[in-house]
């Protein structure tokens, strides 16, 4: 059975939470309301986001641009996609985030996961609209329901997983080998969840070989 990489984006693949950047450069309004909203479980994360994304007044080329100065791969990104290649295991994003930035920030790096799940986007008239896609009937939290995804490439196989946010935490108890940093991190801990913690993604290609290489 075939292992599969599932991964987080937004401060895992980056070294920052890319969507607050684009909040704090471009929303306008107390986007952070939003946030906190959320986190108390008051409103939905996939609501909090939409109107998050909606109080956004910018260009696509002004948010872009914003991303080149701001956002760069957490380190170790490239040398662990490299070797997924290499071994030949499959590397997915999932994502609570929206499908344009990172997309647009992968292609810059001249990266190239083999699935993405994250919600659709677009521009309209200096507002970002964005669509959960992947959510599941049976929760209405997230917009991108990690664990149903995790479950389903479980079918095919054992699942790590790479994650930070306090969206990963659903994910925590379903996967086969878990790397956390962050909120996700101090979750496993207090949960008594395995985890293997990690600050950089040299890391995590580091004990997942010897992982894969322990199993032969
Ligand atoms: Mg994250």
């Amino acid at each position: 059975m075939k292992l599969s990489l599932l991964m987080d984006f937004d401060g895992t693949a980056t070294d920052k939470d890319v969507t607050e950047v684009i909040f704090r450069r471009f929303a306008r309004g107390n986007w952070r309301k939003w946030d906190k909203m959320a986190l108390t479980l008051k409103v939905p994360v996939h609501k909090a986001l939409s109107e998050q994304f909606r109080m956004v007044e910018a260009t696509p080329e002004e948010v872009l641009s914003a991303l080149d100065e701001e956002v760069h791969l957490r380190e170790g990104l490239k040398e662990l996609v490299a070797y997924l290649k290499e071994v030949e295991i499959p590397w997915i994003i999932v994502s609570e985030g929206a499908d344009f930035y990172i997309k647009y920030i992968l292609e810059r790096e001249g990266l190239h996961p083999d699935m993405i799940f994250s919600y659709r986007s677009r521009f309209v008239r200096g507002h970002i609209e964005v669509e959960p896609l992947w959510m599941w009937e049976g929760c209405d939290r997230c917009g991108t329901c990690k664990r149903r995804i995790v479950k389903a490439f479980r079918h095919l196989g054992p699942v790590a997983y790479v994650g930070d946010s306090t969206t990963d935490f659903c994910v925590a108890d379903t996967v086969d080998l878990l790397y956390a940093r962050g909120y996700l991190k101090a979750f496993a801990e207090k949960q008594g969840i395995p985890h293997v913690p990690y600050l950089d993604l040299h890391q995590v290609r580091k004990h997942l070989k010897g992982f894969l290489e322990g199993e032969e």
